[in-house]
Parts: C-alpha cells; sequence; structure tokens
C-alpha cells in the first residue's frame, strides 16, 4: 500500500514534551522516504517491547508486532529468518533491551542478523513511574532508589562493539535530523545495526540540560576503524562531565546470519538421509 496515513487515529497517551513523540516522527519520515524511493512498507515490519516506547507499534502504521518485555530481538529474529526479504526494525527501551532482553541484544550482535535496534534510552522506566535501569546514571533517584543508585551505568555503545555489532551509532531525541540520518543508515545496513537514542522523559528523566551543553556531531571520525570507534564509545561512560558524541560510530561490512543459515538449509532429501544416518548410529 503506498502513500499511506503513516500515524494511526489511536489515541496518543505518551506524556506532553516526551522523546518518544521526536523518535515517532523520525521513524515515519525514514518510513516515507524508503517508500518514495521505491521500497514497499508492506515488507517492512515493526517490532516492539513492553515500556512507553512500545506504544509506537499503536501510533504507526505499518505491520508490527507487541512483543513481551525484553523480547524485540527473538521476535525479530524469527521473522528474519523466516523471511529474509522483510526489513526488520526494532524499538526496544533501556529498560527493555539492557536489563531484561540484553542476552537477546548481545546474541544479535554476535549473529550478526539483519536487524534494526533502536533503542529509546531515556535511562529510567517510566512506563513503571521511575526506577532506575541499566543506564540511569551513578546517584539516581527514583522510585526504587530514594537514596541514589549505587551502581554505575553501563556503556552500551561499549557492549556493542565489543558484541560484534556492525553498524553502532548515537543519536538524540531533540536532534532529529541527525536521528533521520542515522536510522536511514540503520536501515540500509546490511547486517545487525544498533542506535542508542538519548531519549528525554519528561516526567521522570527531563535531562535536555544536562545533554544539551555535552552533545556534538562525531566529524572527522573514521567509523571504519574498531579502534576509533571504541575509543569514541568510552569518552562518555552515561556519568559525569565528558562530551557525549553523536553520529555514526562504527561500520563494517561482514556476511549476515540469514545467509548463512540459508546455505545450511538442507533439502527434504538431504534431511532424511542425515536422520537415516542418525538412527543408524543408534542401533
Ligand atoms: Fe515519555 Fe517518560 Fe511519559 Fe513515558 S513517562 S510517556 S517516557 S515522558
Amino acid at each position: 500500500m503506498n502513500g499511506r496515513q503513516l500515524i494511526t487515529d489511536t489515541q496518543n497517551t505518551w506524556c506532553p514534551g516526551c522523546g518518544n513523540f521526536s523518535i515517532q516522527h523520525t521513524l515515519k519520515n525514514v518510513l516515507a522516504d524508503m517508500e518514495r524511493e521505491g521500497q514497499s512498507l508492506d515488507n517492512v515490519v515493526l517490532v516492539s517491547g513492553i515500556g512507553c516506547h512500545a506504544k509506537i507499534a499503536d501510533y504507526l502504521n505499518i505491520n508490527s508486532f507487541y512483543s513481551l518485555h525484553g523480547r524485540t530481538i527473538p521476535v525479530a529474529t524469527g521473522l528474519k529468518l523466516a523471511n529474509p526479504g522483510l526489513t526488520v526494525i526494532c524499538c526496544a527501551g533501556d529498560g527493555d533491551c539492557y536489563a531484561e532482553g540484553l542476552d537477546h541484544l548481545i546474541f544479535a550482535a554476535k549473529r550478526n542478523i539483519d536487524l534494526t535496534v533502536i533503542v529509546h534510552n531515556n535511562r529510567v522506566y517510566g512506563l513503571t513511574t521511575g526506577q532506575y535501569t541499566p543506564t540511569s546514571p551513578r546517584g539516581f533517584k527514583g522510585k526504587s532508589t530514594p537514596l541514589g543508585t549505587l551502581e554505575d551505568p553501563f556503556n552500551p555503545l561499549e557492549l556493542m562493539l565489543a558484541s560484534g555489532a556492525t553498524y553502532v551509532a548515537r543519536g538524540y531525541s531533540k536532534k532529529m535530523d541527525l536521528l533521520r540520518t542515522l536510522i536511514r543508515e540503520g536501515v540500509g545496513h546490511k547486517g545487525f545495526a544498533f542506535i542508542d537514542v538519548l531519549q528525554i522523559c519528561a516526567t521522570f528523566f527531563p535531562a535536555a540540560d544536562y545533554y544539551s551543553p555535552r552533545i556534538y556531531d562525531l566529524e572527522g571520525h573514521d567509523p571504519a576503524s574498531f579502534e576509533a570507534a571504541f575509543a569514541k564509545a568510552r569518552e562518555w561512560d552515561y556519568n559525569g562531565d565528558a562530551p557525549i558524541a553523536l553520529g555514526t560510530f562504527f561500520k563494517r561490512n561482514s556476511p549476515v546470519f540469514e545467509g548463512k543459515t540459508a546455505a545450511r538449509t538442507l533439502s527434504t532429501m538431504e534431511r532424511e538421509q542425515a536422520v537415516r544416518e542418525v538412527l543408524k548410529k543408534r542401533t
């Protein structure tokens, strides 16, 4: 279906000022760009998890799967393996994807399956009214940590680089033009594309005053260099006063998982022969 209305009529229940609006509209613009370039949106599937971000599946008029907490990636992996012709985009939250779903994220990067994962990283559990997540800064005071967290946040970019992701980027919900470029690049990348989006939670972590003086666009950085990407990723550890780089940190081409599984697929005859051999060994 071409020229479709990409925003649904579903009542939007995000708080006023929520960064999810920017991500939704940016993704909508990317989808419209893809359609203008001749790609059918019938071949695009959006998978969301559980959390404020996940309502995006209700608000965007494309094929979507509203999955379980932390389970965007296994659903997306199944979709991609069953139908490699699909463009599969995951929208996940930080509490969703960096906590309960972390193992799936790491293994998807390790496999280099051709998915795009957009993490709405507001660094707080918004839907459950303000508990800390794996990327909340040390000392974050929320419902579950009234005296402040004692833990340091982990750095998702560093983790994704170490896990084998072949496209790693960081955006910000208040820089929509850059985010549009990153999402378009990520969706076009053949392999596992990871985009961490620093997202404002207007109600439980309105961090714009913290981000604004620190963010800058990556320039003169070579995204083909793993060492340079790693050094840039470590510049800011999701705590403190260091500058916060936005843009494409790393990009390289590598064989995708679904290509390898397709090559491994056996014909019916080969499968029967393999079963016969196993049974023969048992007798
Ligand atoms: Fe957005 Fe935060 Fe409100 Fe959730 S709680 S809708 S993340 S502003």
